[in-house]
């Protein structure tokens, strides 16, 4: 659509060729390619339309400085931030390999040493924003992206610390678009939304990515939450069964349902299935 391009601010323009490949659609923004016309450098230009930040543009120039900021080899940088009228533009790193959720779509589940691989990345990249007091809050596959095609690509968290402008209760809850499989039970409790609801979509993810399927699930949205804020889930003998008691033993502690008691991002990097000391415990068969 031309008449997009033409809406695009003057400076963004001057400074990047916003091409009209798109790399994905999520639930607030859509992501184009764009050159950097200077160094011709791929990135992805996140678009966000203003009135989804309804309300909180008092919040945008100070979140986004604290975001720019952030830099992490596990984590999608954003390198520069335009405004028009109505719609704000992120730059940020070009993430080519696609997201977690398409692979595991194609994979169905992983081996326990490559989803540990992964789940420690997701780690690293979490120690690192807690670390600097952003809580993601909206951990899941879908942003969760390779840096390039290789196979041995590195994982990078994208979309983090936007919720804060983005979002509030009642956007998580009624979100259609997103799958809400992923939310700690304090925040459809309205408990809480520390660092620790990470932590329990980290062990969300790490149980898909073991067995190919979610440790909650319902019906519908109502049954799924239910399902969430009972805490309960099981380790069917038939998909579980050869899996290692270290790997259910870190889901179990990053399932924790009390977020005091539910392991940190540090601690979790330090488990023995991250790790990879299992085979070292004496007296082990
Ligand atoms: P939203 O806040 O709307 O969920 P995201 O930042 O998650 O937006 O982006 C939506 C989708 O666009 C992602 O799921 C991913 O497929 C794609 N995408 C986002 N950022 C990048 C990037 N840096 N590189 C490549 N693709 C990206
Ligand atoms: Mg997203």
């Amino acid at each position: 659509k031309d008449d997009e391009s033409n809406a695009y601010p003057p400076e963004l323009n001057a400074d990047y060729e916003v091409t009209k490949e798109t790399l994905g659609v999520g639930s607030f923004a859509i992501v184009r390619k764009a050159i950097h016309r200077e160094t011709k450098t791929p990135y992805a230009l996140k678009i966000i339309l203003k009135r989804v930040i309804a309300g909180k543009e008092h919040m945008l120039d100070s979140e986004l400085d604290i975001l720019t900021k952030v830099n992490h080899p596990h984590v999608v940088s954003m390198h520069a931030m335009y405004e028009s009228a109505d719609a704000v533009y992120i730059v940020t790193d070009l993430a080519s390999g696609g997201e977690l959720f398409n692979q595991l779509l194609d994979q169905g589940c992983y081996t326990e040493r490559d989803a540990a691989n992964l789940v420690r990345q997701m780690l690293e990249g979490l120690v690192y924003l807690h670390d600097c007091d952003i809580v993601h809050r909206d951990i899941k596959p879908e942003n969760l992206l390779f840096a390039t095609k290789e196979a041995d690509a590195k994982l990078m968290i994208t979309d983090f610390g936007l919720s804060k402008i983005l979002k509030n209760h009642d956007d998580i809850l009624t979100t259609a678009c997103g799958t809400p499989g992923y939310v700690a039970p304090e925040v459809l409790l309205q408990k809480g939304h520390g660092r620790p609801v990470d932590l329990w979509s980290v062990g969300v993810i790490t149980f898909v990515l073991l067995c190919g399927y979610t440790p909650f699930y319902g019906e519908d949205q109502a049954a799924l939450f239910e399902n969430i804020m009972s805490g309960k889930y099981e380790f069917d003998e038939e998909y579980w069964g050869d899996i290692s008691d270290s790997a259910k033993n870190m889901i179990d502690n990053l399932l924790a349902f009390d977020p005091e008691k539910r392991i940190t991002a540090k601690d979790a990097l330090q488990h023995p299935w991250i790790t990879n000391e299992e085979e070292q415990v004496p007296g082990k068969t």
